[in-house]
């Protein structure tokens, strides 16, 4: 279907309806740039993280994870130069009282809001959220809520190093929240206040950081195209020109995504050089060095290459590339003739994967006993209440993959009918064959 600027209103109506992701404060008017995720959000975004996380850190052995706090010694912030650096340039306008960064502005002299000229120089304006620690609130008790997940881990990489007994070349990873006081958020959660990052930092050697960075370039491609089922025609590898390049980098890629809204980053894969353990070093007085016992007990700063990804770009990435409508066969059903909606999730993160809906009141019994069955090892649920055909249309707009159907049959020849999301096909299977079944088929899609 035509993914323009109109489907993203169909996807915000369809996220709040079925709980997938709404405003956070609603009742009160909510809050610019924050989220809530509701329950089938919350399952779809537990398992996209978890695919991630076995996919960079339980299926490799040179890569170990990390659960750092949210609020650090600030002294982190200065050494990674946010709380100097990490800004936007923004202009005020000074007749409505609208704020917007300068590089998003047609005429930095203009109000894009009201057109007015009466607009304030572009200053500089830092994303960090502040708040204090302790019962003073002054500014020797300031901290401040991460803005990226990265920077406690070049501050814990020799404490990890030593206790999981690693060698250079190896990654450290985590997932968590990171806040930025964004100016503009919008296009959904794309722009968000607080979000959730994904990132893996990985330490080697200098001579073998390019290697490195092109191989996590190729590994991560294939999380997108294999894992999530992207189209090639879906992400755009976007090389940084020297020009782009932080003064310490040797390269940089962003990976895009075709949004309904343009292209907009997912993630970005950097090669950092030496630069933020140098920092580290330098702030804290502390000797961050590495002994190269395998390249005659050299002593180097690692190099870092960085894989970051948004958690939540990514589950608006994957419900803008799963929802679709088409003219199914919906009378075959018993449904009348209509346009379906149906969110094409690979099975793997779907936040229900099989549904189990007794035909009629009288097998609410035997089929609860059967989604008693298969709910530990699959997210199910249990749905009795509509006919058939408006059940199945339901689980298609939350994009369960399988729908198991316990009918008066059931009852003889001990089997279910499936049905498949993207056919519409249907198979009949034996009860006790059906875990089986649905392992292979949750693998396979
Ligand atoms: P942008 O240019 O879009 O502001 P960035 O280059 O500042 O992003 P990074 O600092 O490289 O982003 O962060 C890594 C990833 O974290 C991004 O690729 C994105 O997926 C996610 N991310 C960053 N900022 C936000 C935000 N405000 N809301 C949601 N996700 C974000």
């Amino acid at each position: 279907m035509e993914k323009g600027p109109e489907f993203m209103e169909k996807l915000v109506s369809l996220c709040k309806r079925k709980g997938f992701i709404f405003q956070s404060s609603e009742i009160y008017g909510g809050l610019n740039g924050f989220w809530d995720y509701g329950p089938y959000g919350t399952a779809l975004k537990r398992a996209v993280e978890q695919m991630w996380w076995n996919y960079m850190v339980e299926s490799r052995s040179n890569v170990e994870g990390l659960d750092s706090t949210i609020i650090c010694n600030p002294k982190i912030w200065k050494a990674s130069g946010h709380l100097d650096k990490f800004g936007d340039m923004m202009v005020d306008c000074r007749e409505c009282k609208t704020r917007h960064r300068s590089d998003q502005m047609e005429d930095v002299k203009t109000c894009p809001a009201c057109g007015s000229k009466n607009v304030t120089e572009p200053r500089e304006f830092n994303l960090m959220m502040k708040t204090f620690v302790g019962p003073v609130f002054d500014e020797d008790h300031a901290a401040y809520l991460r803005a990226e997940t990265c920077q406690p881990i070049f501050a814990d990489f020799h404490l990890v190093r030593i206790a999981a007994r690693k060698k250079l070349p190896f990654g450290i990873a985590q997932v968590g929240k990171a806040f930025r006081n964004e100016i503009n958020p919008r296009n959904f959660t794309f722009r968000s206040r607080e979000f959730s990052q994904m990132e893996m930092e990985f330490f080697c050697t200098e001579e073998e950081s390019m290697n490195w960075y092109e191989y996590w370039k190729a590994e991560r491609k294939k999380y997108y195209i294999d894992l999530l089922k992207f189209g090639e025609d879906e992400l755009k590898f976007q090389d940084h020109g020297p020009g782009e390049l932080a003064h310490y980098a040797k390269a940089a890629v962003d990976i895009e995504f075709k949004f309904p809204f343009g292209w907009g980053e997912l993630e970005g894969i950097h090669h950092r050089g030496t630069w933020d353990m140098s920092r580290h070093q330098e702030f804290s007085g502390e000797n961050l060095e590495y002994l190269d016992q395998d390249n005659g007990n050299r002593k180097l700063i690692p190099t870092v290459v960085e894989t970051s990804a948004g958690l939540d770009r990514s589950i608006l990435a994957i419900l803008c590339h799963a929802y679709d409508e088409d003219m199914a066969d919906t009378k075959k059903e018993g449904m009348e003739e209509d346009v379906r909606a149906v969110l094409r999730l690979p099975a793997r993160i779907a936040p229900v994967q099989a549904a189990i809906l007794p035909l009629a009141k009288k097998l609410m019994e035997p089929a609860e006993k059967l989604y008693k069955d298969i709910s530990p090892f699959f997210r199910s649920e249990f749905d009795v209440t509509g006919s058939i055909g408006k059940r199945y249309r339901r689980q298609d707009e939350i994009g369960t993959p399988f729908c198991v159907t316990f009918d008066f049959e059931s009852l003889n020849d001990n089997a279910v009918t499936v049905r498949h999301r993207d056919s519409m096909e249907q198979e009949r299977i034996s009860m006790t064959e059906l875990s089986h079944y649905l392992a292979k088929q949750v693998m396979a899609n």
